[in-house]
């Protein structure tokens, strides 16, 4: 962050039109600062809309702003009409236009001016960078934006939400290795605004199917496979679990971190067949850099704890490859 953001605060002084957009599947962090960004600017009289590049799971469809929001390919045409009349995009919570795939086309078609506000390794450069890999989630850092842009912002208690479902859900509830200092200062600031936790405990863990729930059991009896040698654990949803679970966006969200919870896996791989391609989660424990795992093997990236990619391989050959790749890395460190 070099830039005073000067240009960008005068852009933002009169009335704009804004489109605010976030990756694929948006998670709590996506949601939620995409929301967050979106119920603060609506008080200076902008015109603003969240468009999304995929559905989200039902289980944010309480927070403020989703009724308003575009999901894109349902209503492509005026999404994009809405794309290039806007004065700013802003992108949260990913570090590559490919993330907002089939939306980075007509993005990087028009050249609109561009801020990333985000916190994922090795981000693409745009014109403004709201960018620190340090920051919890992506929400600190819009936090930290609305500060930058106003020295005693009015947060809504609508906005205080939205800022508290990216923290809580980034940091695996306040306990995974992105948990930083800011996340519990701006969470204590959040109450003085209104912010209800339990209402949000009740909306994000206690409001899932009963169908979920045995998909997690099968998931976790029948369809893990440790290899407790390499210190790494798979876990594999295929297309016919979707369809006896009639799996819904989101219902495999945390599903990758309960191979962590034993002390022999240092990696947790969740592999998941999609109707084209197979998705890939990675979850690690202390030093094991999944990011860059993800980057040079699966196209992928994101955190050095918390990496996503994909493969047109199916399920058992991405296994058969990831331990080749991890028996050659062990012969070479025992020389
Ligand atoms: P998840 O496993 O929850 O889908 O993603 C873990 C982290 O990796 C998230 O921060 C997500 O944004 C990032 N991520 C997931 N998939 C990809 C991908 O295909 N490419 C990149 N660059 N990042 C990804
Ligand atoms: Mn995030």
């Amino acid at each position: 962050m070099n830039d005073n953001f000067t240009s960008l605060k005068q852009l933002l002084s009169g009335p704009i039109q804004i489109t605010i957009t976030t990756h694929q599947k948006p998670d709590g962090d996506a949601m939620g600062s995409s929301l967050a960004l979106y119920n603060y600017l609506l008080q200076f009289g902008h015109r603003v809309k969240v468009i999304v590049p995929t559905e989200f799971p039902k289980y944010f469809n309480w927070m403020p702003g989703v009724p308003e929001m575009l999901i894109y390919p349902e209503v492509q045409n005026v999404a994009d009409e809405w794309i290039k009349s806007s004065d700013l995009i802003c992108c949260l919570d990913f570090n590559t236009l490919s993330r907002i795939h089939p939306m980075d086309e007509i993005i990087k078609s028009l050249d609109k001016p561009i801020l990333l506000i985000d916190h994922h390794l090795q981000p693409d450069t745009f014109q403004w960078m709201y960018h620190d890999i340090a920051a919890c989630s992506t929400c600190e850092l819009i936090y930290r934006f609305i500060h930058t842009l106003h020295e005693e912002p009015n947060i809504s208690e609508q906005t205080a939400q939205c800022i508290y479902t990216g923290i809580l859900t980034d940091t695996g509830n306040f306990q995974n290795g992105a948990t930083n200092r800011n996340a519990f200062l701006i969470v204590g600031d959040l109450l003085t605004k209104g912010l209800n936790i339990q209402y949000i405990q009740e909306q994000l863990n206690q409001s899932s199917t009963e169908s979920r729930l045995r998909f997690l059991g099968n998931s976790l009896l029948n369809k893990m496979t440790l290899r407790k040698d390499l210190g790494i654990a798979f876990i594999v949803v295929d297309k016919k679990d979707a369809k006896t679970y009639n799996l819904q966006a989101g219902d495999t969200e945390g599903l990758v971190n309960y191979p962590l919870t034993i002390q022999e896996i240092q990696i947790s791989v969740l592999i998941k067949e999609e109707r084209e391609i197979t998705k890939l989660s990675f979850r690690s424990k202390g030093d094991i850099n999944v990011n860059e795992f993800a980057r040079a093997h699966f196209e992928g990236g994101g955190h050095k704890n918390a990496a996503g990619g994909k493969s047109i391989l199916p399920p058992d050959w991405i296994i058969k490859k990831i331990i080749e790749l991890l028996e050659k890395e062990k012969k070479k460190k025992n020389g």
